[in-house]
């Protein structure tokens, strides 16, 4: 089995994302979403072992402020370490977000759309649609010399185009947002209890359950359970849910749960 990617989560949550895929071969790395600040950014960096500098480009995946508002900051604080890496983001991400239209002329802006496949420093990245109230959103399948890692949040429903990108992965990062009961009985006003659980807000425990248990090929030996929700859910419901699947068909993968303020690795 080829382990060449790593998956690091800075930070996962609504408070914030910010995830590093690895090539650990040559330490060369791309950041996805940027809803961290610069010190947390760095401290986890080098709590993963990876130099920052080593990262050539960031991918966003929407434009909502969790994934986008550390942007300015991050950048700039890289530009500073002598690093410029380009930023990539789909058309109209970039017309509805103001943090990515404000790195407009400071930094190297790249635009792609869903099934495109971006070939960064010998990693390519394929771009897939996921099911969200954003202006475009997106995630993410990584290929790099035979190994394959895949990166899903912020989705309503898993369609069959994200379930192909998902397939067959060594590392999977796969949201499980809420526990569908605890959103029902929550603090949230209706309204947003409706569009958490739309077809267009966030994968329950139970919907990353299900997905999972499709997902599971010989090649999978990593999950991590990714935008958690601190109010309609906990830390230990998304790993206790996903390693049931797990071990009811005694799969040997290894389930971990991102948090939002701290560092998640697999590799
Ligand atoms: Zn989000
Ligand atoms: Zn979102």
């Amino acid at each position: 089995m080829v382990r060449r990617l790593a998956v690091h989560v800075l930070a996962s949550g609504s408070g914030g994302n910010a995830t590093i895929v690895e090539d650990t071969a040559t330490g060369a790395g791309v950041l996805v979403d940027c809803g961290i600040c610069k010190r947390d950014f760095l401290a986890r960096c080098e709590e993963a072992g990876f130099d920052p500098t080593r990262l050539s480009a960031v991918l966003v995946t929407h434009e909502h402020t969790d994934h986008t508002k550390g942007l300015g900051v991050v950048m700039r604080g890289l530009s500073k370490l002598g690093v410029e890496p380009a930023v990539y983001a789909d058309v109209a991400v970039r017309a509805a977000s103001r943090e990515v239209a404000a790195l407009e002329g400071t930094c190297d802006m790249r635009v792609f759309s869903a099934g495109d496949v971006l070939s960064i420093e010998g990693m390519q990245a394929h771009v897939f649609r996921t099911s969200h109230d954003a202006a475009a959103s997106c995630g993410f399948r990584f290929e790099c010399a035979g190994d394959a890692a895949a990166l899903m949040t912020d989705t309503g429903v898993v369609t069959g185009e994200a379930h192909e990108a998902l397939l067959d992965v060594r590392l999977l990062a796969l949201e499980s947002n809420h526990d569908a009961h605890m959103l029902e009985r929550g603090p949230y006003p209706y309204s947003v209890k409706r569009r958490v659980a739309s077809d267009r807000g966030h994968l329950s425990n139970a919907q990353a359950a299900e997905e999972l248990e499709a997902l599971l090929t010989h090649r999978l030996e990593h999950v991590v359970a990714m935008h958690v929700s601190q109010r309609n859910n906990t830390y230990q419901l998304p790993g206790e849910t996903l390693a049931a699947v797990v071990t009811r068909a005694g799969h040997g993968a290894c389930v971990q749960v991102a948090c939002q303020d701290g560092l998640t690795s697999i590799r």
